[in-house]
């Protein structure tokens, strides 16, 4: 396996190019990570949201925050932030936070989070 480090770019179907060296295949995978989506939420575009990608650049502690979404993520991030001290409230589209895991499992970990101080 040959690494190669340095932004890739596309030259045809079956070649890329990084650093002035062309490669070579049948099959080209592309995995170079995501960016978060914006959903259509009523009102989100026009206020100053963070995503998991600037939430980490924040250089004090919000006194509060507001986590849409509480899946994992959401989830993890909330109880991070309020273990750090930031008063945490997490909104969810159903009843039971982390909706991958099972109804149960979801249930639990609402109360666990609301014992580590999201809301
Ligand atoms: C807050 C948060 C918490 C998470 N926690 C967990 C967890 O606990 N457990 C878990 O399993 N997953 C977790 N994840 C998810 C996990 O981080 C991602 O699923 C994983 O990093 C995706 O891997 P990837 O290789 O697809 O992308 P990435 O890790 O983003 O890697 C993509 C790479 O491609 C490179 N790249 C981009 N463009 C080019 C280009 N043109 N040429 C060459 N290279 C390029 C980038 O520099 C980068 O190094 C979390 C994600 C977030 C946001």
């Amino acid at each position: 396996m040959k690494l190669r480090e340095g932004p890739a770019s596309f030259v045809d179907g079956e070649t890329i190019e990084v650093g002035g060296r062309r490669f070579r295949a049948k099959r080209i995978f592309v995995c170079v990570g995501s960016h978060p989506a914006v959903p259509p939420i009523p009102g989100l575009r026009d206020v100053d949201y963070l995503t998991n990608e600037t939430l980490f650049s924040l250089d004090r502690l919000p006194e509060s925050l507001i986590i849409l979404g509480g899946g994992a993520i959401g989830c993890e991030m909330g109880q991070a932030f309020a273990r750090l001290g930031t008063r945490v409230s997490i909104a969810h589209a159903t009843s039971t936070s982390c909706r991958t895991a099972t109804r149960r499992r979801g249930a639990s970990s609402s109360r666990c989070s609301r014992r580590k101080g999201s809301r």
